[in-house]
């Protein structure tokens, strides 16, 4: 473990107080995104503390160590638009948006996070302005030569005036999938703040806590990913910054994301019904209570003691088994479960930056999908679960050959 790159939190990202309890412990992980290359494959890796917490004062759920930035992103092998289905869930994002806010031409749409620009490029078909901002540089990069103005800089107070000054203001920041993986929100909201025009709109997709629960998927937990949101949570955090969520939407993404809508205190949109019903689900999930957590804690043991006894009952009886999708979830379950080479021979993907490099932790080799017909396995494990069914229907050609899927969470399923 390399110690200056990783820090434990001394204080809640939304309430600032300190007042934590550990309800949920996977052990020192290395980064579930840090695919090594067949090179560094006989070099030790670094393995970091991947706890959750859980803060007694404000009910919000949170990793207990924070990586730096740095260290996770700089690399980051994830572009969104290797996944049609994520293109189109894209698409509707930006047609809602633009007819729901009425965007013009004149209209700055910021997107914080913006990946290789595919939620800015159906806003600019659409007729707005478009400017990305993605840390990630190589990924950037792409982002600019598919005519996505990006910058490839980490979002913050001085990032902020400096695109006012040239830019101008926003009318619609959007952040998606990036909110969670974010430590310092002061700085981030402190920014949109002063980019955002007074009755602008931050629209952020987080994974959602009740989802997180009801759907016991543990392996969201990876060390990008800091922050647990719930409704609750939100209302609280923003409200620190004069801010007001105003409206929220589930959207069937990632297994149960929420689309949350923020305008400034005295921004013209009204306050949605919805809000309040979301805040009465969560109570009812008994999101503000440790005990919660524990319990969800022991589900996820049980998990594991099961898709466990599976594996070894099939290895026993001379099967051969794959994992199909290497997503960095995916690590989290192989990692905390223990499943290696032992249990996989490969993993499958579809994304052309993981092939050719090995799992992090297990350093199961990534190959691509077409490897199932010609290196024939008996089973899949379908570590991308949340893709599960498109998944089985696209290789039906597998399964009408005698081989079976299994799904993982929340409990081990043979199809
Ligand atoms: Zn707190």
């Amino acid at each position: 473990m390399k110690q200056e790159l990783i820090e434990k939190i001394s204080k809640c990202r939304v309430c600032k107080k300190n007042d934590f309890s550990k309800v949920l412990s996977f052990g020192p992980t290395p980064l579930a995104n840090a695919f090594i290359t067949r090179e560094k494959v006989n070099r030790e890796e670094y393995f970091y503390p991947l706890d959750v917490y859980f803060c007694n004062n404000c009910k919000f759920l949170t990793l207990g160590h924070v990586v730096s930035p740095v260290v996770l992103f700089k690399d980051y092998v994830y572009v969104s638009s290797t996944s049609p289905i994520f293109v189109n869930h894209f698409k509707v994002f930006a047609d809602d948006i633009h007819r729901r806010f009425i965007l013009n031409k004149e209209s700055l749409i910021i997107d914080i996070g913006s990946n290789d620009g595919i939620l800015l490029k159906p806003f600019k078909v659409l007729g707005s302005k478009v400017l990305g901002i993605e840390p990630a540089q190589k990924i950037a990069k792409v982002a600019q030569k598919d005519g996505i103005e990006t910058l490839a800089e980490f979002f913050n107070v001085a990032l902020s005036k400096k695109i006012v000054g040239k830019f101008g203001k926003a009318k619609v920041i959007t952040a998606t999938n990036v909110f969670a993986h974010i430590d310092d929100l002061d700085e981030v909201i402190n920014g949109l703040d002063i980019l955002l025009e007074g009755d602008g709109v931050f629209i952020m997709e987080a994974p959602y806590l009740v989802d997180f629960l009801e759907k016991r998927y543990f392996d969201l937990v990876y060390h990008e990913h800091l922050s647990y949101w719930s409704i609750n949570s939100l209302k609280v955090l923003f409200r620190r910054f004069n801010m007001q969520v105003f409206d929220v939407k589930k959207v069937p993404v990632h297994g149960g994301t929420i689309r949350v809508f923020v305008k400034k205190k005295f921004g013209k949109y009204r306050l949605e019904k919805n809000v309040e019903q979301f805040l009465k689900l969560e109570e009812k999930w008994g999101l503000d209570k440790k005990q919660t957590y524990l319990d969800f804690a022991d589900k996820v043991l049980e998990n594991k003691v099961k898709l466990l006894e599976l594996l070894r009952e099939l290895k026993s009886k001379g099967k051969s088994i794959a994992g199909y999708g290497a997503p960095a979830k995916g690590n989290t379950l192989l990692n905390y479960f223990s499943i290696g080479l032992d249990f996989l021979e490969y993993i499958v993907d579809d994304s052309p930056w993981k092939q050719g490099l090995y799992s992090p932790g297990k350093r199961i080799p990534v190959v691509e999908s077409s490897e199932i017909y010609k290196n024939r396995v008996d089973f899949l494990l379908i570590l991308a679960w949340n893709f599960a069914d498109p998944i089985i229907k696209k290789h039906d050609k597998f399964k009408e050959s005698g081989g079976k899927f299994i799904v993982p969470v929340p409990t081990p399923k043979v199809i």
